[in-house]
């Protein structure tokens, strides 16, 4: 992330007022001669210690505490966050006005909390959940990271939804309470047991595209990072590509081998999903060159997979690996092809290059070569012609031969890829029927009553729920039994859509979180 300019830290300084923010904290402030004085919301304060002096815009406790400085310290110390944290709170809040500069900002009654990425009562797993949930949230909001992508030739945002695409900009150390406190100790120690910081504290995935992998579950086992500088921006020996400490598991997409008896297994994430983006949906990835693991041979059995084109790289190290793969994997019996990339190519590099990609990669699964031994079909694949442009490659590139049964219909998207604001909200097939309720239903400016029997079901946040896939609302039910007694239960409901779930009816509960009841 780029440095705060001195010049905003100083207009932040100037223009937010620390009068203001005290009374939002509840602080009931007189006068006293120039400057304003009251009780002391940092410590335990009696007689009021806390004295604010609007016209330099400082406070300063003279209790305590003793402690003081300017708004940011003040947010700091309230929120219990860094120096970062807190400018970025105030920034959020009091957007620069360049045309009004000196003009007295509008001040809102309180300084919002950003959403806490992560939260302390979950267990592990739940934890990886969140962070992956910050960092997909996060990727959606970073030109950058977007820009990396298209630049891949990835531009679906159904892809990134599907897959939970995220990105680690070092925002998540911001979210979390500050290390001197015991909740943001606890909460950075436990990042760091699953991976997420390392031991210096900084965040392992920072500056990257990440790529959750989830087993079946919807757990999230193993994380892929990629750098999205270029290496000569980065400090020499900076890797480019990065997994989660601990051994590689899971296998990347494993619904694809539930679906498809024949699949296409890369060498590299990026290059997986550029057969998915091209239509190919039958498409999974070893951990790199040598990266087949225990997980796949495990799951290529368990659904039967009969047939594998290996899309390694054509280079020395990805036609050893691929040999020597398949040799096993045909013992197993399982029939292995080997899709033949121009030399020295990826199967990314060849669809950026030869396009459209659907036809390109389509051209060459249909021609893969075989790898069985003995009876070696006499099969001349020819290498297809690399072409430069776009309009040209219509032309050049013949129809594929043979077509995979199991090639879906292209879904390659060419747009360009919308912002998190312009994602369209999750809309139903057309078509689709919707069953009827004969439920009451009101709606109170932007809150939602339901009543079924002697339930009332109070809904809030609807409005926020933008993104699709993602569902994040506050119910409150009301209970009224045969005594007239009310019974309240609250609680806030987070639903993620399900890998491979159709629909977003068939979203998954993730997280049951501030579960209260009060019985009145
Ligand atoms: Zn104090």
């Amino acid at each position: 992330m780029a440095r705060i300019p001195e010049s905003e830290i100083e207009r932040l300084k100037r223009e937010v007022s620390l009068e203001r923010l005290a009374e939002a904290r509840g602080v009931k402030l007189k006068r006293h001669g120039a400057d304003l004085i009251g009780l002391c919301p940092f410590h335990e304060d009696r007689s009021p210690s806390l004295v604010i002096s609007p016209q330099k815009n400082l406070w300063n406790c003279l209790g305590a505490c003793g402690k003081g400085g300017s708004v940011i310290d003040w947010v700091m110390r309230a929120e219990g966050i860094s120096f970062r944290h807190a400018v970025e709170l105030l920034k959020q809040e009091h957007l620069p006005l360049a045309a009004h500069s000196g003009t007295k900002l509008p001040q809102r009654s309180t300084v919002p909390k950003l959403p806490a990425p992560v939260s302390r009562d979950v267990d592990d797993r739940a934890l990886l959940l969140q962070v992956t949930r910050y960092y997909h949230e996060t990727l959606k909001k970073s030109p950058d990271a977007l820009k990396y992508l298209q630049g891949r030739g990835l531009t679906s945002s159904e892809m990134i939804e599907h897959f939970q695409l995220g990105f680690s900009n070092r925002t998540l150390g911001y979210g979390l309470p500050q290390k001197d406190r015991t909740t943001g100790a606890e909460l950075r120690g436990r990042l760091q047991r699953v991976g997420i910081f390392r031991e210096s504290g900084h965040e392992h995935f920072n500056g990257s595209v990440v790529i959750p992998i989830f087993n079946r579950e919807g757990e999230v086992v193993q994380m892929y990072g990629r750098k999205i500088t270029r290496d000569t921006a980065l400090r020499e020996g900076t890797p480019l590509h990065m997994y989660l400490p601990g051994p590689h598991r899971g296998v990347w997409n494993e619904q694809a081998l539930i679906a498809s008896k024949e699949i296409i297994l890369c060498e590299a994430l990026i290059d997986a999903l550029t057969f998915w983006c091209a239509g190919y949906r039958h498409v999974t990835a070893s951990y790199g060159v040598n990266g087949f693991t225990d997980d796949h041979r495990a799951a290529f059995q368990k659904h039967g997979t009969k047939r594998i084109s290996i899309a390694y790289d054509r280079d020395d190290a990805g036609e050893q690996a691929a040999e020597k793969l398949a040799e096993e994997l045909m013992a197993m019996g399982v029939e292995c092809f080997r899709v033949q990339f121009p030399k020295g190519m990826d199967a990314n590099e060849f669809a950026l290059r030869v396009m459209p990609a659907t036809k390109s990669l389509g051209m060459l699964l249909g021609k893969a070569a075989w790898l069985g031994k003995g009876q070696r079909p006499t099969v001349t694949v020819s290498e297809p012609q690399i072409i430069e442009e776009k309009t040209a490659a219509k032309e050049e590139i013949s129809e594929p031969t043979t077509t995979p049964e199991s090639i879906e219909a292209n879904t390659n998207e060419e747009n360009d890829l919308p912002l998190a604001a312009e994602l369209p909200i999750a809309s139903l097939p057309t078509g689709a029927v919707v069953p009827a309720i004969d439920v009451p239903v009101e709606v109170s400016g932007e809150t939602v009553y339901v009543s079924l029997g002697e339930r009332r079901y109070r809904i809030l946040g609807l409005q926020k729920n933008t993104a699709p896939g993602v569902l994040r609302v506050n119910v409150m039910a009301t209970a009224t039994n045969a005594r007239g007694e009310t019974r309240l239960h609250v609680d806030t409901l987070d639903c993620v859509r399900q890998r491979n779930a159709p629909s977003a009816s068939e979203a998954r509960v993730m997280k049951w979180g501030n579960e209260r009841k009060t019985h009145a």
